[in-house]
């Protein structure tokens, strides 16, 4: 049975939330500078000079969803927390 390749992850789980990075042609200056603000080294470079992230001591700071608010290539969803919520009236 053909599997198809498994493609690179650029989301994590971390605290019932989810954090993607949302690749775009080029990293934008906002993102690359996640690379020493990010108090937890979550964003490094990687191949070809790209930013990768890694969720591994992420204490959900929340500098990273400000810095590229207006970006839009950090997201943040909360499937976790919105399956647990009483649905409103
Ligand atoms: S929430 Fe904070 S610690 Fe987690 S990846 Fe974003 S900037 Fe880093």
């Amino acid at each position: 049975m053909h599997r198809a390749a498994k493609r690179p992850s650029h989301s994590a789980h971390v605290g019932g939330f989810r954090i993607e990075l949302r690749r775009r042609a080029e990293d934008s200056a906002a993102l690359r500078a996640l690379t020493r603000i990010c108090p937890s080294a979550c964003f490094r470079f990687g191949a070809g000079d790209r930013i990768e992230f890694s969720s591994e001591n992420c204490t959900l700071c929340g500098t990273c969803r400000q810095v590229c608010g207006a970006t839009g290539e950090i997201a943040w969803f909360a499937p976790d927390r919105i399956a647990a919520s009483p649905r409103l009236a």
